[in-house]
Formats: structure tokens, C-alpha cells, sequence
């Protein structure tokens, strides 16, 4: 008689209302190898259907157990989640509110993650005689049914047009047990590859036969002229969803093949594979947190550092110092700044110690990063926001660089920032968490302020490079006096002059597409798209309408969907509208373009910074993801051409990111010795953000906007709560944000000590609608401790049971933006 055992099993896609470690008995055959920790397939739910679970405990048989499930099989071999992974998963679903299995999916990397997948088979195979008496319906699913099938493919099949099966005729054979459903955990698919997309060798023929739709003609077209596309060019240039590749492959017409991508860091151009000698300011720096290290508690520093003063280098330093003291370290960067130069620079000096992760990645080479990670064979991790998870078992310092960039902000379940991880796994490991910025958020530079963090700072830059001269240019003077174009002419002036010296510029401009809105001039509307409360962008390259918010698409055409009229206007301007204004004015200079449209595909970001820094292009134009960490010598020019743009978001952070994104674009010019012009073309000369940003005066700005966030109550002198509410419906969404708002105050009369707390309510945000969805939200100021988390969680429960909040989706989002 074996030893009978009951596992507590986390279970995937369990609604939040009701997420709990479910007991499922363990089989005999399991008995020996199940442990917490590892991951298993369990029956869930009525049906029964598979589900991946994680097993939190496991305790001994009790009578009441006699009804429990059995688990089905076992993933892991090994446990993949050791006693921190839990208890950052803990951490996660407190703070966030997110489900248990949410959070383990988000700790472990992606190459880990297991997916149930159907798929269908017929119980027995029929000879063909036996069919013989059946309809031309049953002999067509048989025919279909002769090998198995993914769930999907018999979607597609059901749904084909002139598909003589039903639905009901489907589900009849399933319940009769002729057709059998086969569940497996599957790993996701494993790419060192690219999907590439082709014309299939029937299309030819079958182009006759079928009739297709106008987004299918226009993915064929592509392709007939193209050859070969990947599925992101696809995506963008036909301006089609998925949906539209998906029907064309099930029809026949098109097929996939994987394109081996071959990535390699690109360790050449790296100069320095020694450490830098630090100058005397950056030693003070590095003594200092050196200190912090040395006391062996948790403990968190903020640098502010001007752009140019050398962080990079007193990291570098810290990280060497940590790993002779057989500590490890973890070094996160904000998405958009983890270029192959900053990743090669840390290989070059560090070698194979090294393990960087970054979602440039492919799933297998993440998988490769993790292991070595896991079996101690590296000593540092520099990677993107989920790198705070890295399994490191002894960390002595982790580092958070630009603190404030808001890719820090998961905006998906779990809802985490890096920064608040971090401050978790410091307390384990008595460890140093290290902020560091040019322009620190306003939260953290109060809390260095008032003594929470230790604050350092490096007011000046490395070997006395100046900062550059900035000149803002009032565009609303340039206009009046009749030029029209996105380019004032003092920038045109000294772009010429930038190409005639073959030094490099950059230019800086928010909005991609062409045209940033379409008018009517008749009817005065505004073409907006059907699904999002936003207008269309116009993109020259593809001749369509895109949304950037759903990807909702139409083609252009020269009349106002509203009431007819020929009149259009396109008004402002979009990266490929100055890509074509820089051409005409400057046909010799050779010009680089970068937004998500010319980077979509895997590895083209990194490529294209390469060539730049190569000196292969004079002028780099482009959105956010050229702004900020990059080093390029021979940059001696930046121009922002709207940099007032973000201050009127009706976000509470937008002045912070305003001010943050001029300071750091300035920042690129004149790095190295050559000095540096910026130019700021905006409406606004005289506004305070503007002119502290021209004078790159962080402490002035700072001064200034924590006397607004108090004056407000707003983040540091209270956290929020954001609570949103998603429907089809207006009405029903607005219905479930007054009801959680009663919910609120029955649950708040129920406490025995009431909780400081200010609700705001219902809202309804300026981007009221996305994707087909309206949104409406209630607004919380409080202060996040553990009294207030119990009472939003049992507010969350009663929601999950309440009938009001059938058919719609609701989340919470703790101190993220409002929007
Ligand atoms: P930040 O990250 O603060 O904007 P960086 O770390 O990129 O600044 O440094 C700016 C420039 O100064 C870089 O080109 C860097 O190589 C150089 N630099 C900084 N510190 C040193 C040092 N101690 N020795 C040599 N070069 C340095
Ligand atoms: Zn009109
Ligand atoms: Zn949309």
C-alpha cells in the first residue's frame, strides 16, 4: 500500500473571483517524482478539459478527499519554481491582483511556457464501402477526419465556405464518442526561425476557381509582386490582420516556411574590453554605493546623473566589484535602449559570464540564456523588464538604469513594475538595488530626497564634454511668416551645415505614419476609427488608414466616409511624411527611418542602429525608440519637432515624460569632445517644462512639479488604484463601474478600522473606446498597504460573483498612467 497524497495545484486561466491552490489526488505512479514546484496537466472544471497547473503543496490524504480528481500527468521532471519563484508569485498576485497561474507564466521565460492544445481524431478509421450509404455531408468530414486535426483546423474547416458539415453534426459525433477530442501540453513552438509567407503551387490554379475577398486579392498581390514576405510585412504592408493570411492558408493559397535567422551579438566596434578608469566624481559614486554594499541589508540608491556623466561606467565598475566578491548582478535596461552596442559592450568586457535577455531573443535562445542562469554557469544578467525575475540564488546588486521609463510597466496581467520586483528580491538577498537617470521619476527623487534612498548624483559631464547649446524655435512665429513645412529653417540650416561637415543628426518626432489626421472640410469630421475613440493615420507607404491602437485598417480613398464630400485635408505630420520632406530637401543625404513600421521584423531594430553607428547614414529620423541611451560619437545635431506634444496628456506623468523625453533626446548630441546644437521646434517657447528642458535643469523642473503632485495628491503623496471596466456596451460598462463603486462602500462600512481612501467615479477616459470596447473607470487614491489590498480583493470577489459584471472584463492597474 502506497502512501496516498493530495497536491495543491494553481491552476491556469482560473478567474481571479475564485483563483486557490484546487486539490487534486496524486497517482500512485506519481507519487515518487511530483513535487512542489512542478508543473502538471489536470482535469478542470465540469468538462473536464486539461488545464496546466502548478503544484504549491502537497499534503496527506484525508477521508474528505474520497471526490478529488486525479492529476493527469506530470510536465516537469524537475521543479521549475524554487522558494523565491514563490514567493515573488505571491508578491505579484497581492499587489497587482492578478491570478496565481498569471504570475507564475510571467516568472518563468517564455520557452518554459506549456500550452494545451486539442486536437480531434476519429475513434476507428471507416473503409470506404462502409461510407458508401452516408450523406455527402458525413462522407465529407470522414474524408477530413482521416488523419488528426487541430482544434483550429476543424474551426477553419466548419467555417469554410459551402463546408457541408454543421457545427451540431460535428458535436454529435464528439458526444457519441465516434470522433474523440486528445489533449496534450504542448511547448510553445521553439524559433530560431522567421515565418516567411509564399504563393503555395496550386495558387495559380486555385486563383481561378475561388473568389476572394478585397484584403485577400491584396495579400495575393503582394506576394505575386513580392515573392516572398515575412508575416510582420505582410501584416503592415497589405494592412490585413491575421485572420486574412489564416483564411488564405486554409483555402490553399498561401503557405509558410521558416527562414533560419542567425543572431549573433555583434561584439565588433566594441572598443574598450578593459573597464574604464572612473574619474574622481564617478569614484565618489561608486565608493558610496560600495558602502551600502558592505553593510549586507536591503537597501536601495538613486543616482541622478546629467546625460553623458558616465553611469554606464560606474555600473560596469559595480558589477566587476560584485562578481569578485562571488556575488551576482542584474542590470535591467529599458527595452528600447538594449542595442547590440550595450549588450556587446558587457560580452566584451565580461565574456561568457554574461547572459542578456531581451525580447529581441528568439524562444530559444531565451530558453539557452535561463539555463546557463540556473546552473550558475553566469554571474550577470542584462536584460529587459522580465530580467528581474532572473533565478540568480545570490544577488549582491541589481540595477535599474532610466528608472523612469514607463517600459518598466508591464501593461498586461500581472501589472508589475520592475522597480517594486526588485525592492522584493533585495530584502531576500540583502542585496543593493541601484536607480539610476538622467531624469529620475518624480516619485523616487522624493524619496532620495526625504531619506528612503540614498541619493548620488554626477552633475557634470565625462571629461568636461559640455552639454549642447539648446535653441527652441517658436513654430507658431515660423508658420505666420508662411513656412509650411515640418522643418523650420533654422533646422534646414543646420542640417545642411551637419551634412557639409558629414557629421551625423538625428531628428525626433512622435507620430509615425504620413498624415496624422484626415478632415473634412465639408462636414468638419474627423475620420476616426469605427473600433477606438482616435483618428486614423494615414500611412503613405501601404495607401491606407491605419488605427494604431487595433490595427483597425481601410484603404485611403478621396471622400469623406460621413457625408460624401471630396474635400479632404491631411494634417500633421507622421515620420514617413518628414522622411519624404528630408528627401526632397536634401537629395544627397542618406537617410535612416525608424519606428515600429521599419522595425517590425525580428533583428531589423538592432541592425539598422549598427549601421548608423557605422556612420552609414547622416540623418536618423524617428519615434520614442530612438530618444533615449544611445551613444553615437558623431551626433552633433538633434532636432525635436514637437516637443510639446506630450504636455497635453491628460496624464498626471505626462509634464514627468515630456520633460524626460527632451532632456534625453538633447542628450545624444555632442557626446564625445564635438559640441552639440539641439533645436526644440514648439508652440510653447515660454511654457516652464519646456525651458527647464532646454536648460537640461532637472532640480528647477523638479521643484516645480512636486509642488503640483502635492498640491493634486497625487504619486508620491498617494498611491492609485485604477479599476477599468471594459464592454461591448456602453451602458453595461458604465452599470458595472457604479456597482463596483457600491460594492466599495458596503465592503468599506463592513471594516472594523476605516482605510484613508478617496474614489473617483465612474470616468470615462478621453480614449473612451479601443478596440470595439468601452471603457469607463473608478479611480482610487490610497495608500497601498495590506489593509487596503484585503479590502480590494474582497471587493474584486464580490464583483467576480456579481451578475452586473457579466460580459464585461474588469482589471485593476496599481500606479500606472491614467489613461
Ligand atoms: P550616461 O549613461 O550617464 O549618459 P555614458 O556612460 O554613456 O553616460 O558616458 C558618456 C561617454 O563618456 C561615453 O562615451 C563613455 O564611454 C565615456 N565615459 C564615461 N566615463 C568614462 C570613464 N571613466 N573612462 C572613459 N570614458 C568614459
Ligand atoms: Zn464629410
Ligand atoms: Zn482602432
Amino acid at each position: 500500500m502506497y502512501e496516498r497524497l493530495v497536491a495543491g495545484v494553481y491552476v491556469d486561466q482560473a478567474a481571479y473571483h475564485f483563483d486557490q491552490a484546487f486539490s487534486y489526488l496524486i497517482p500512485e505512479a506519481l507519487t515518487k517524482t511530483l513535487t512542489r514546484g512542478c508543473r502538471v496537466l489536470v482535469p478542470f472544471g465540469r468538462g473536464n478539459r486539461k488545464r496546466v497547473g502548478m503544484v504549491a503543496f502537497i499534503r496527506p490524504y484525508d477521508t474528505a478527499d474520497k471526490t478529488l480528481k486525479p492529476i493527469t500527468s506530470q510536465i516537469d521532471a524537475m521543479p521549475v519554481f524554487g522558494e523565491e519563484e514563490f514567493a515573488i508569485a505571491d508578491f505579484l498576485v497581492r499587489t497587482t491582483f492578478c491570478s496565481w497561474f498569471e504570475a507564475v507564466r510571467t516568472i518563468l521565460p517564455n520557452a518554459f511556457q506549456f500550452q494545451v492544445t486539442s486536437a480531434f481524431r476519429l475513434a476507428k478509421s471507416y473503409t470506404e464501402e462502409e461510407l458508401e450509404a452516408e450523406s455527402f455531408a458525413v462522407r465529407t468530414l470522414f474524408a477530413f477526419m482521416t488523419k488528426e486535426r487541430p482544434a483550429d483546423e476543424v474551426d477553419a474547416f466548419l467555417q469554410a465556405d459551402g463546408c457541408p458539415v454543421t457545427k451540431t453534426m460535428f458535436e454529435g459525433y464528439l458526444k457519441e464518442g465516434i470522433i474523440l477530442r486528445v489533449e496534450k501540453a504542448q511547448r510553445k513552438r521553439k524559433d530560431h526561425t522567421i515565418r516567411m509567407a509564399r504563393l503555395s503551387p496550386d495558387a495559380a490554379l486555385l486563383l481561378d476557381e475561388l473568389k476572394l475577398t478585397v484584403k485577400q486579392q491584396e495579400v495575393v498581390q503582394f506576394l505575386e509582386d513580392a515573392g516572398t514576405a515575412s508575416k510582420e510585412e505582410l501584416l503592415y504592408f497589405c494592412a490585413v490582420g491575421e485572420s486574412v493570411l489564416k483564411k488564405l492558408e486554409t483555402r490553399g493559397i498561401l503557405c509558410w516556411y521558416d527562414r533560419e535567422v542567425v543572431y549573433a551579438a555583434d561584439v565588433s566596434g566594441v572598443e574598450e574590453a578593459v573597464l574604464p578608469t572612473l574619474s574622481a566624481a564617478q569614484q565618489q559614486v561608486y565608493d558610496g554605493v560600495l558602502e551600502m554594499m558592505n553593510e549586507e541589508k536591503a537597501a536601495v540608491a538613486l543616482l541622478y546623473g546629467i546625460t553623458g556623466s558616465g553611469k554606464t561606467s560606474v555600473y560596469l565598475k559595480l558589477i566587476e566589484e560584485t562578481i569578485r566578491r562571488g556575488k551576482q548582478a542584474l542590470m535591467l535596461v529599458p527595452e528600447i535602449s538594449l542595442t547590440p552596442q550595450i549588450a556587446g559592450r558587457f560580452q566584451a568586457i565580461f565574456g561568457s559570464r554574461v547572459a542578456v535577455m531581451h525580447s529581441n531573443l528568439s524562444v530559444g535562445e531565451r530558453m539557452d540564456e535561463y539555463k546557463r542562469i540556473r546552473r550558475g554557469e553566469v554571474s550577470i544578467v542584462v536584460g529587459t523588464r522580465s530580467a528581474v525575475f532572473a533565478p540568480f540564488s545570490d544577488i549582491g546588486l541589481m540595477i535599474l538604469d532610466e528608472e523612469a521609463e514607463p517600459s518598466y510597466k508591464s501593461d498586461a496581467a500581472p501589472r508589475y513594475h520592475a522597480r517594486e520586483v526588485a525592492k522584493f528580491r533585495i530584502l531576500r538577498h540583502r542585496a543593493v538595488l541601484l536607480l539610476g537617470s538622467a531624469t529620475p521619476s518624480v516619485e523616487s527623487f522624493y524619496k532620495a530626497e526625504t531619506g528612503t534612498y540614498r541619493l548620488f548624483t554626477l552633475n557634470e559631464r565625462y571629461a568636461a564634454a559640455v552639454l549642447p547649446e539648446v535653441y527652441l524655435i517658436n513654430r507658431s512665429e515660423e508658420l505666420l511668416s508662411g513656412n509650411t513645412s515640418a522643418l523650420g529653417r533654422m533646422l534646414q540650416s543646420e542640417i545642411r551645415h551637419n551634412l557639409d561637415r558629414h557629421e551625423q543628426s538625428i531628428l525626433f518626432i512622435n507620430r509615425r505614419g504620413f498624415r496624422t489626421a484626415v478632415h473634412c472640410l465639408s462636414c468638419g469630421e474627423v475620420i476616426h476609427c469605427p473600433n477606438c475613440a482616435v483618428p486614423m493615420i494615414y500611412h503613405k507607404d501601404n495607401g491606407y488608414l491605419m488605427c494604431h491602437y487595433c490595427g483597425h485598417s481601410v484603404r485611403y480613398q478621396n471622400h469623406c466616409p460621413s457625408c460624401g464630400s471630396e474635400f479632404l485635408k491631411l494634417t500633421g505630420v507622421g515620420t514617413q511624411h518628414l522622411e519624404e520632406e528630408l528627401n526632397t530637401l536634401f537629395p544627397d543625404a542618406r537617410i535612416l527611418r525608424m519606428d515600429t513600421d521599419t522595425t517590425s521584423a525580428k533583428g531589423a531594430f538592432t541592425e539598422k542602429f549598427a549601421a548608423f553607428a557605422k556612420g552609414e547614414y547622416d540623418i536618423l529620423l524617428g519615434t520614442q525608440m530612438i530618444a533615449k541611451g544611445l551613444d553615437f560619437p558623431n551626433v552633433t545635431l538633434v532636432g525635436v519637432l514637437n516637443a510639446d506634444s506630450g504636455l497635453y496628456s491628460p496624464d498626471f506623468r505626462g509634464v514627468e515624460r515630456t520633460f524626460s523625453l527632451i532632456t534625453q533626446v538633447v542628450g545624444r548630441s555632442g557626446r564625445a569632445g564635438k559640441n552639440g546644437r539641439a533645436y526644440l521646434q514648439t508652440e510653447m517657447p515660454d511654457h516652464p517644462v519646456i525651458q527647464f528642458a532646454a536648460q537640461q535643469d532637472y532640480p528647477s523642473f523638479y521643484e516645480d512639479e512636486i509642488e503640483s503632485r502635492k498640491a493634486l495628491i497625487y504619486p508620491p503623496f498617494c498611491d492609485l488604484c485604477m479599476v477599468h471596466f471594459g464592454a461591448l456596451k456602453e451602458q453595461t460598462a458604465k452599470n458595472a463601474a457604479s456597482a463596483f463603486l457600491t460594492i466599495l462602500k458596503e465592503e468599506a462600512e463592513k471594516l472594523q478600522k476605516p482605510i484613508p481612501l478617496k474614489v473617483l467615479g465612474p470616468l470615462t477616459p478621453g480614449l473612451y473606446r479601443v478596440g470595439g470596447k468601452f471603457r469607463v473607470q473608478v479611480l482610487m487614491k490610497c495608500r497601498m498597504n495590506a489593509a487596503f489590498r484585503r479590502y480590494l480583493h474582497q471587493c474584486l470577489v464580490r464583483a467576480g460573483q456579481d451578475r452586473a459584471f457579466r460580459n464585461v472584463s474588469f482589471y485593476v492597474d496599481c500606479n500606472g498612467d491614467l489613461t
